[in-house]
């Protein structure tokens, strides 16, 4: 592909990094990334992605857009009530960045529609707000090789951890929560809260790993976890081994 002068006055501020480049920048270009819930997490990882220009992002959530979103999920305004989160995202994607092609899935993600909808995409993004999604998107990047950068936010704290099912010894979620925690379709920020700065702060540090993950530079998070306390302000990176008695290493 060649740049369009448009695209390189777009991307220029990127294609001068010496990480990124032209190169760089074409790979990003013709990367896919399917972000799960447009949610806190969801509306910036979404943001940030469509403007340094990947070229394919998909976004799946069934929900319509309710009055307390808008406190973090800063991609909707007042007047996007009750309407389609994926879709009004998607909308909003394309103004930003008319340059990439973005689908919308409008549906919950089950075991039956998981395939069909993220086997077309390089990298997932987990934002979703519920353990039985998290799992589900474990399980389905474990078994097709998939990167996959999950984040999680509830009152002042956030997570982030990356695994790139690529490689042979990325341990998976399971290897952190063994056990589909009780009530696992339960949305932590709706009965705990959360400040709706930590969608930003959490949602761009995923971005960011996405962008290191399809350029290969830097260090990858693979193998830790980010554990965030907004409230201290501390950052810490934790070892996250791969458990000989996990689901990741064939056990059922
Ligand atoms: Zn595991």
């Amino acid at each position: 592909m060649k740049f369009t002068k448009k695209q390189i006055d777009r991307y220029s501020r990127q294609i001068v990094l010496k990480k990124i480049g032209v190169i760089g920048q074409k790979r990003l270009l013709k990367s896919s990334v399917l972000i799960v819930g447009a949610g806190g997490l969801g509306a910036p990882i979404a943001i940030y992605l469509a403007a340094l220009g990947i070229g394919r992002i998909g976004i799946v959530d069934k929900d319509n857009i309710v009055m307390s979103n808008l406190s973090r999920q800063t991609i909707f305004e007042t007047n996007d009530i009750n309407k389609k989160k994926a879709s009004t995202a998607i909308r909003k994607l394309r103004k930003i960045n008319p340059d990439i092609q973005l689908e919308p899935y409008n549906s919950n993600l089950t075991k039956i529609n998981i395939n069909r909808i993220l086997k077309n995409f390089d990298l997932i993004v987990d934002g979703s707000d519920n353990f039985r999604t998290r799992f589900l998107i474990n399980d389905y990047c474990l078994k097709n090789k998939k990167i996959l950068v999950s984040g999680a936010i509830s009152k002042f704290d956030g997570q982030v951890y990356t695994f790139n099912f690529s490689k042979r010894n990325s341990p998976c979620l399971r290897c952190f929560i063994p056990k589909m925690p009780m009530d696992p379709d339960i949305d932590n920020c709706e009965h705990e809260g959360v400040l709706g700065t930590l969608g930003g702060i959490i949602g761009s540090i995923q971005a960011n790993e996405v962008v290191k993950e399809i350029l290969g530079i830097g260090d990858t998070l693979c193998g830790h976890i980010l554990i965030i306390d907004a409230l201290k302000l501390t950052f810490r990176k934790v070892k996250l081994n791969k458990r000989s008695d996990c689901y990741c290493n064939g056990k059922k």
